[in-house]
């Protein structure tokens, strides 16, 4: 059995809806994953942050806009009129649950609640209107089978046992659905996989169950090897191996959730990401075979802080890197790239909610610069380092200012760390060096 991840835009309008249709009617059993219909989870974060502003009429507002949307989809998707009855039924409870919301003092966890909405709109509406085509499918519930524990990792004996349990109670059907992103917490309370988290449902379901392939479908034709919402002329890479697609997620490829090889590469499930408005183009296979060497692909992480921590006895005092990896262990906060001379040490990290504690740390026994507004741009493939055609990537060091390098740490990738204003030029540089034919 195999399970298909459909994104935001592939569920996003009645057209889409009916391709999804189309491809998961082969007549083969499979685990269906949606994701909300797209630019609903962003309306559902604003009404979230118009709640913790105490703006409730700003909220209701936005809450009314979507529940009109809904009500016309509903109309385009369902003709038969007790399904389409039912359907607005379960609709308007939802969005009176938003508008209670309103009233309520603002939480993380009911944040998490109202986020939750937009999976739990989607797999809804879409499991009527399989019924009203006459397709057997069962709707299984996320929040039956998907927890994450008291550190927000994924507990995965728990989801095997529970997606398990869960398919053995369901009506046995062609097509079982569910919602992406979300989960239960530690604490049964609402939570989700984080922004874009379908992805990292359907390899969490896929490992459950040892698939056969997880798929996941969205609104481009597979990897890129270069982010097409920056750079011209971006192609679609047909395989990747599970390192080099891992570091490409990790390191900012918006197509996949960072996480989304994880639970897979373990069992050599093979991943292939596919397009919903093409269904015949191949798309990007990725397994466990790596097929040619050199930079096959560029991707950029934003949002990274570049601390610099500088000690006159840096090297001579051994012990000194373990003191600083220390603080950021013990302040649950990971490091990224990392680069030392005789008297610092460079380092980078994405989450910097605890940084006012690190640097309070730091800074009893070194001095430290702080620079914020820092992308990565991430060099990925197979052997990278040594290849003959690499030394094309140092011909943008007379275009762009480059603050860290990290070369050599994997054969899969070479960092840069530049300033964020600098990314979109840098992209494009390297796309010209690296992939189009531009004469040095
Ligand atoms: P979905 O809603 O289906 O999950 P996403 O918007 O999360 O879709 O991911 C698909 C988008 O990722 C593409 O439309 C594209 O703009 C963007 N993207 C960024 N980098 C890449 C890349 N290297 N290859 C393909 N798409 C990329
Ligand atoms: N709907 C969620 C989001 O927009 C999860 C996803 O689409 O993967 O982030
Ligand atoms: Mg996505």
């Amino acid at each position: 059995m195999k399970v298909l991840k459909f994104g935001g835009t592939s569920v996003g309008s009645v057209k889409n809806m009916s391709n999804v249709k189309d491809i998961i009617t082969d007549g083969s059993k499979k685990v269906v994953v949606l994701s909300a219909m797209s630019g609903t989870t962003n309306q559902l974060v604003a009404i979230a942050k118009y709640i913790e502003n105490n703006e409730s009429n700003k909220a209701i507002d936005k809450i009314n806009v979507l529940h009109e949307i809904y009500f016309n989809t509903i109309d385009e998707l369902l003709k038969e009129s007790l399904l389409n009855s039912e359907v607005k039924n379960y609709v308007s409870s939802v969005f009176e649950f938003l508008i209670e919301s309103t009233d309520k003092d603002y939480t993380e966890a009911l944040k998490n609640r109202i986020l939750a909405q937009g999976e739990l709109l989607s797999t809804f509406m879409f499991n009527s209107y399989l019924k009203q085509e006459g397709i057997s499918s069962t709707l299984l519930p996320a929040l039956s089978f998907m927890r994450i524990d008291e550190f927000k990792e994924p507990d995965s004996d728990y989801i095997e046992a529970h997606f398990k349990s869960a398919i053995d109670l369901a009506e046995d059907s062609e097509i079982y659905i569910t919602q992406g992103f979300i989960c239960l917490d530690s604490n049964d309370e609402i939570s989700n996989l984080q922004r874009g988290g379908s992805d990292y449902t359907a390899t969490l379901i896929g490992a459950a169950f040892k698939a056969d392939e997880v798929q996941i479908w969205t609104d481009i034709d597979g990897m890129h090897n270069n982010d097409p919402r920056y750079v011209e002329n971006t192609r679609a890479i047909s395989n990747l191996s599970f390192e080099e697609a891992a570091e490409l997620a990790y390191f900012g490829a918006k197509i996949l959730h960072p996480q989304t090889v994880t639970p897979v590469r373990k069992d050599s499930i093979p991943v292939r990401l596919k397009n919903t408005m093409k269904p015949d183009a191949h798309g990007t296979l990725i397994s466990n075979s790596t097929l040619g060497d050199g930079i096959k692909a560029i991707a950029a992480k934003d949002n990274i802080t570049a601390i610099k921590i500088k000690s006159a006895r840096m090297l001579q005092a051994h012990g000194f890197l373990k003191k600083v990896f220390e603080i950021f262990a013990t302040n649950e906060t990971s490091i990224d790239m990392i680069t030392t001379s005789e008297v610092a040490v460079s380092l980078t990290i994405d989450d910097d909610k605890n940084l006012d504690k690190i640097l309070a740390e730091l800074d009893k026994f070194a001095m430290i610069e702080v620079d914020k507004n820092q992308s990565i741009v991430c060099l990925v493939g197979h052997s990278v380092v040594n290849h003959q055609g690499t030394y094309k990537l140092f011909k943008i060091l007379q275009d762009v200012k480059i603050r860290m390098i990290s070369y050599g740490g994997s054969n899969n990738n070479i960092s840069l760390l530049i300033d964020s204003k600098d990314k979109i030029n840098t992209l494009q540089k390297l796309n010209s060096y690296l992939f189009e034919l531009v004469t040095l």
